[in-house]
């Protein structure tokens, strides 16, 4: 497996699995242990995976080898295929110096996944995904409104819906309308689209301050008629990258150039939104989409089978809806591992055999008592159990309860609402801020990193939690 065409193989073989385990593992782990991960080589039958540094590597050793290992294996066919995670040697952009540039990045999430360094990557209209379309794209009470108002928007009809602002938690369709949007213009008009993820206007804005092209991004930017800006919550914090995103909002709008933007979060949970930048986007249309119903999945399940031309029993079908509640980039995941499980091991595509792999993915959630958590957190943060979950405000007392958040958030599955209400009745903006302050620490704050790492050896110990199959 060492040729060059083998090797482009085992890239594919590598994009794959991540995006099986963006499937699997929340939004908020994902992006700190995946975030930076990428293919560096295969060297015999191992995967050689560079990550950003030791504590990622080990944290990944330590908690996700079995599964990753498991994904990779079902791709290779080669029950000894490894993985192993190593850290990047050189690393001669500025980013790669966390203390480099304060002035340039509001907060070390600015840093995440940069092309810091380059320039703006064009306007292509390349950037959208021919999958998503509105004929895709199914609908029932929870999305019908966001899906009728992306189509109006679509037809040119309405202008009143700009900005077109969409919210929802995640895996609902958000990005996928967004898509479907951009391709359904291209498709009637020689108008130009451009889709963005927030984070790539972040590392464009970025970029252009450190290669003084300003003209370079506003020409990119100003110059579209269609503007659809992704995950738009990524801009929280900051600061500078809001205020150009309010100029080209502005230039935009007044042009009369329609913009769609899409958010986890409704803008009023935005904390550190600016007051105008918030009404700018309050000032067209906002449709949120919620929950899937239990019909809703059932209909996208059978959908997703029929495309794949494969025909499972309605009770298989029937079993991972039910299961499968909040998230359907999740629940068409579940289908597509059941099928595997089925191909791979011969066994009947069957509910034994779903729930083989449904039981797998309960494993995720064997849950520690939440005391267990606060307990675990507080003495290694030297704070007092009672004190965390009390109003005090000391440092160490926030951080220590910021770290229980994360963990509810991020290992127990918890929601918001519930997480505020363990912690005596916080409300979601404060979880939401606690989560992301965790995020931006296990980031770069090495001491704190080392903190954490104790935290979660000793409530997890050090064996892979996560979607082990097979066993
Ligand atoms: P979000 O951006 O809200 O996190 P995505 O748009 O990425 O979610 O959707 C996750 C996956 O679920 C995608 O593969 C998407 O095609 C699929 N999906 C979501 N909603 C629907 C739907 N109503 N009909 C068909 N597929 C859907
Ligand atoms: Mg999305």
């Amino acid at each position: 497996m060492n040729d060059l065409t083998n090797l482009m193989t085992a890239e594919e073989i590598w994009e794959t699995t991540l995006a099986q385990l963006q499937s699997t593992v929340d939004k908020q782990s994902f992006s700190t242990w995946f975030g930076k991960a990428s293919f560096s080589a295969l060297e015999d039958r191992t995967f050689v995976i560079t990550v950003e540094n030791p504590f990622v590597r080990d944290m990944l050793e330590k908690r996700l080898t079995e599964t990753v290992e498991g994904l990779l294996r079902a791709q290779t066919g080669d029950f000894e295929t490894t993985v192993a995670f190593r850290i990047k040697s050189d690393r001669p952009s500025p980013e790669a110096d966390p203390t480099a540039d304060e002035s340039l990045t509001d907060r070390p999430a600015d840093r995440f996944s940069g092309d810091v360094g380059s320039r703006p990557s064009p306007a292509r209209s390349g950037n959208l995904n021919p999958r998503y379309t509105f004929d895709n794209f199914i609908t029932g009470s929870s999305n019908e409104f966001a899906y009728m108002a992306c189509k109006a928007v679509a037809g040119g009809r309405a202008t009143l819906y700009n900005p077109l602002f969409i919210y929802s938690g995640v895996g609902l369709g958000k990005t996928h309308l967004l898509h479907a949007i951009g391709n359904e213009i291209e498709r009637a008009s020689n108008k130009k689209v451009l889709y963005v993820t927030t984070e790539e206007f972040t590392n464009d804005f970025i970029a252009s301050l450190q290669n003084r092209e300003n003209v370079a991004f506003r020409e990119k930017y100003r110059t579209a008629d269609v503007l659809l800006i992704d995950d738009i919550q990524f801009i929280i914090g900051k600061e500078s990258t809001q205020e150009e995103f309010f100029h080209t909002f502005n230039a935009l709008y007044q042009l009369d150039k329609q913009i769609v933007i899409t958010s986890d979060r409704p803008s009023r949970e935005m904390i550190t939104l600016t007051e105008r930048m918030r009404s700018r986007f309050d000032s067209g249309l906002t449709v949120d989409i919620q929950a899937p119903t239990l019909e809703l999945r059932l209909a996208i399940l059978k959908a997703r089978a029929a495309k794949i031309g494969k025909n499972v029993p309605g009770d298989v079908l029937n079993l991972i809806a039910q299961r499968v509640q909040t998230n359907i980039r999740e629940l068409e995941g579940t289908l597509t591992s059941v099928l595997a499980m089925a191909d791979l091991t011969g066994r009947p595509l069957d509910r034994d055999t779903a729930l083989s792999v449904l039981g797998s993915i309960e494993l995720s959630s064997d849950a520690r008592p939440v005391d267990e958590i606060l307990d675990v957190v507080a003495s290694v943060f030297g704070a007092d159990p009672e004190a965390i979950l009390s109003r005090n405000r000391s440092k160490t007392i926030a951080l220590a309860r910021q770290v229980v958040m994360y963990l509810l958030r991020t290992e127990e599955n918890y929601s918001y609402p519930q997480i505020g209400e363990f912690l005596g009745g916080r409300d979601h903006s404060t979880i939401i801020h606690g989560i992301d302050k965790i995020v931006g620490l296990l980031k770069c704050d090495l001491r704190f990193q080392k903190q954490y790492e104790r935290v979660f050896t000793r409530l997890y110990g050090t064996d892979a939690k996560m979607g082990e199959t097979g066993k």
